[in-house]
């Protein structure tokens, strides 16, 4: 594959990357030592965003968004992420609203594209993680409704959501063939959010939420009944993709950081760049972090393709969140007692990078999971 990202694409990851430079950029400092950016500043980045026309870029032209394809998103979110807040612009649906039926589209779709309303999505329970089998918050249908009962763990972005993604065991007996999928208001009786849960990561501090007999019409259902693990899996598939673009931008801006430190620190007399032991750490860092943007772009460019991509999907977020874990390590040892220090944002990325080997499937699943992509039903229990 004669692989080039088109100039259209070059041009518009300029654009993201000015306004990077002028936006986000000024405020690194207060933000590593903060370890936050306060929501009232993220949404503002968002508007100022949104003037400049980064809104809804991956939402169709059709329901008023951008239209841009895998390839650009990923492009985006891996000059985005250049900087250790993790901003993202706004206005693009979670993969599963793109199943909402009319209704659904009018009263959840839409309004994320519009900028009114917003989401979060739940799988996890503190019995079930890797093993969504194990979902134990049930749903039990009542008439026109269903009544939702159970807690969800590790919720991101709850605070800032007016709905959850909600992923229930209808039927025990079928485990993972049991799951289905609900758009549940937040302002819904019975609901509650019962405590945030306060992580390693600068600014990411996930929910544990509740569900005590709220109830939730059927129209609110997305998809067929025990039919959302197929929902679970293609939302994974698409976080996998943008989850490994964040980590390109992330080992890229630390290893240009790390390239020019080489290039001006001096120990015993010498500038540390003539160091074969500092020169390998770069030249290894640069070598993985090409493989896993070819992995990542490759991944993106076949999606764009209609192709199916969940294999490549877990093994570009696998590959490139691993990638991440040692360029982020090795450019922080270059960086010395400076690159531990919330001076520089190498110690901010370093953490960040961990959750990644952790969220949307571990790395453990992920070789699993591709590893049983070649060996069939060889590689079952
Ligand atoms: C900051 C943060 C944000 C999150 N945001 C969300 C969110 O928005 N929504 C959401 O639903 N979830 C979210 N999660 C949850 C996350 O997706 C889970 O933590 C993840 O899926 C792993 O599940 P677990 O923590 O229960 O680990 P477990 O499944 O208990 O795994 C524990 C260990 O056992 C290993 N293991 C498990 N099964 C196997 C196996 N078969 N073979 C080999 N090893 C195995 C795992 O790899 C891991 O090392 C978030 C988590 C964090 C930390």
């Amino acid at each position: 594959m004669d692989f080039q990202v088109p100039e259209d694409l070059r041009l518009l990851v300029d654009n993201v990357r000015k306004f990077r430079e002028r936006e986000l950029a000024p405020l690194e400092r207060d933000f590593l030592l903060a370890g936050k950016l306060p929501l009232e500043t993220r949404l503002a980045l968002e508007r100022r965003g949104r003037e400049l026309g980064f809104w809804a870029l991956d939402a169709p032209e059709e329901y008023g968004g951008v239209g841009l394809g895998h390839l650009a998103m990923c492009l985006i979110s891996e000059e985005l992420s250049k900087h250790p807040a993790m901003f993202e612009f706004g206005g693009s649906p979670e993969p599963s609203l793109y199943l909402c039926n009319d209704e659904q589209k009018e009263s959840y779709f839409l309004p994320v594209i519009r900028g009114e309303r917003r989401s979060c999505y739940a799988f996890t329970e503190a019995d079930s993680g890797s093993d969504l089998a194990q979902i134990r918050t049930m749903a039990v249908r009542r008439g026109d409704d269903w009544i939702v009962n159970g807690a969800k763990i590790f919720i991101s972005h709850v605070e800032r959501a007016d709905f959850v993604i909600l992923f229930v065991s209808t039927d025990r007996s079928k485990g993972a063939r049991g799951i289905s999928c609900f758009l549940v208001d937040m302002k819904t009786p019975g609901f509650r959010i019962s405590r945030m849960i306060p992580t390693m990561g600068d600014d990411w501090e996930p929910y544990e939420i509740a569900f005590e007999d709220c109830l939730v019409p059927d129209a609110n259902r997305l998809g067929e009944v025990n039919a959302a693990w197929a929902i679970a899996d293609h939302q994974l598939t698409h976080g996998r993709l943008k989850i490994a673009a964040h980590q390109l931008g992330i080992a890229q801006r630390c290893l240009d950081m790390a390239v020019e430190w080489a290039k001006q620190r001096v120990a015993f007399g010498k500038k540390i760049a003539q160091r074969q032991a500092i020169q390998w750490m770069i030249a290894d860092s640069e070598v993985e972090l090409q493989a896993a943007r070819m992995l990542v772009y490759r991944a993106a460019w076949m999606m764009d393709s209609g192709e199916r991509v969940r294999n490549e999907a877990f093994v570009a977020k696998l590959y490139a969140t691993e990638m991440a874990q040692r360029v982020t390590d090795r450019c922080l040892q270059i960086f010395g007692g400076l690159g531990y220090s919330k001076e520089v944002p190498i110690q901010s990325f370093y953490r960040q990078v961990r959750l990644w080997r952790i969220g949307h499937g571990t790395a453990e699943i992920h070789r699993w999971m591709i590893a049983r992509s070649l060996l069939g039903d060889a590689a079952r229990d």
